[in-house]
């Protein structure tokens, strides 16, 4: 029998984390080796025990000696050191980094810097640190297989083409709760709307960046890193069925299109077994019961976040870190109650022209300016609240 995969899961108690726990099952094919959440230890051993993981990692250090004190069947490791430590000693061929925000940079550059292929659904590494990130994959061969609906349909279509032939890329975007409300009649929308997705289940912070359309704005980044594609040549489009997820435009004018359905599991299962399609407890799509598909241009006046991304990817170096860490501290305000939904946009954008970008010479460059983005972005909030 062919040696099963050594998989890390970080984030498991998460959305993302807890689909990929659903696929990978019983299966012969992955071998556990193991994972992590930030806090909630409860859920994290109960995973652990379920499948007979030894080794798990919690990055609040209360949680940690919670955990360790109740479960004696393994080791528990803590704090993001713990964390790192897990990434390293795991003796994993695979990672699933299914963090959220810019935490997941560290266990990123762990694994891509030991040459351990990553599964990537933390797509704010990419925004952060994108260069660097891709940089260093190539310079230990370790692949980034992307687990983001828009990413594994471009990773998908593309894997069927010759270079040269694809001249645009298109990621779709549902257009989230407030599609259609023009700017001032976002003034008032509460958390609780915010949170109702109209065809993704998802975790809050991702949720929010939907609403705002912040989420498209770093897949433009994400995509732009993943595929090596300059900016001018990804566009977005607002699908509201939620059921195209990208699209390649040949240079013969064809466009390919990749159909699937709203359902995560199908870009993870695409990111953990590669080409091999693995059967899937999914209802496939009835295309005639759907019967229309839709598509119309983003709102860029009603929607900011789209823009100020753009903007932050064309001016590069720390640009798109700052956009990333004001957008974290804006939507936990958001989320608290502390600030309305129209603040996120102006909490970000006045972050940006506080902060010259600068060149990436280096990780650490990344994390002074993580750290300035936010302690202005704090300061911007309590403006605004
Ligand atoms: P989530 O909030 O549901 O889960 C996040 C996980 O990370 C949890 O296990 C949590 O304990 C852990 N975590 C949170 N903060 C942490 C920190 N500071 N340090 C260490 N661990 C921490 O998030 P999610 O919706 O599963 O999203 C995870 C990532 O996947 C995000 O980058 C998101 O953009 C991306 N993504 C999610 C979806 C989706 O359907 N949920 C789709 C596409 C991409
Ligand atoms: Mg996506």
């Amino acid at each position: 029998m062919e040696q099963r995969k050594r998989l890390l899961i970080l984030g498991s108690t998460g959305s993302i984390g807890k689909q990929a726990l659903d696929i990978v099952g019983e299966g012969e094919e992955f071998e556990l080796v193991g994972l992590s959440a930030e806090r909630s230890w409860q859920a994290l051993i109960e995973q652990a025990s379920i499948r007979g993981v030894e080794r798990v990692a919690l990055v609040d250090l209360d949680a940690a000696s919670r955990a360790a004190e109740s479960w004696t069947s393994g080791e528990v490791l803590a704090g993001p050191e713990g964390l790192v430590r897990l990434v390293l000693e795991s003796g994993a061929d695979l990672v699933l980094n299914a963090l959220v925000g810019s935490a997941g940079l560290g266990p990123t550059v762990t694994a891509l810097g030991e040459g351990i292929d990553l599964a990537l659904a933390n797509k704010e590494s990419l925004v952060v640190g994108g260069e660097l990130v891709c940089r260093l994959a190539e310079a230990t061969g370790a692949a980034i297989l992307p687990v983001d609906s828009e990413h594994a349909a471009l990773h998908q279509l593309l894997s069927g083409q010759g270079a040269g032939c694809v001249q645009r890329l298109t990621i779709t975007a549902s257009g989230g709760p407030f599609r259609g409300l023009r700017r001032e009649q976002l003034d008032q929308v509460s958390v609780e709307q915010a949170l109702a997705h109209p065809t993704w289940s998802m975790g809050g912070k991702i949720t929010i960046d939907s609403a705002t359309l912040m989420n498209k704005g770093l897949e433009v980044i994400e995509a732009h890193h993943l595929f090596g594609v300059p900016y001018e040549r990804i566009d977005v489009l607002v699908h509201p069925q939620s059921l195209i997820h990208g699209l390649i435009q040949l240079a013969d004018g064809a466009m390919l299109a990749h159909i699937g359905p709203p359902d995560m599991r199908v870009a993870i299962s695409y990111a953990l077994h590669g080409a091999e399609s693995v059967q899937l407890p999914i209802e496939p799509i009835d295309l005639a019961r759907v019967g229309a598909l839709t598509f119309e241009p983003a709102d860029e006046d009603a929607f900011p976040c789209l823009r100020l991304a753009r903007e932050a990817a064309v001016a590069g170096g720390t640009a798109p870190c700052v956009l990333n860490a004001a957008n974290e501290v804006a939507v936990h305000a958001f989320l608290a109650g502390r600030l309305p939904f129209n603040g996120i946009a102006r909490v970000i954008e006045e972050t940006l022209q506080a902060i010259e970008p600068e060149p990436l010479r280096a990780f650490e460059v990344l994390y002074e300016a993580d750290r300035r983005a936010r302690e202005l972005a704090f300061s911007a909030v309590s403006a605004l609240a």
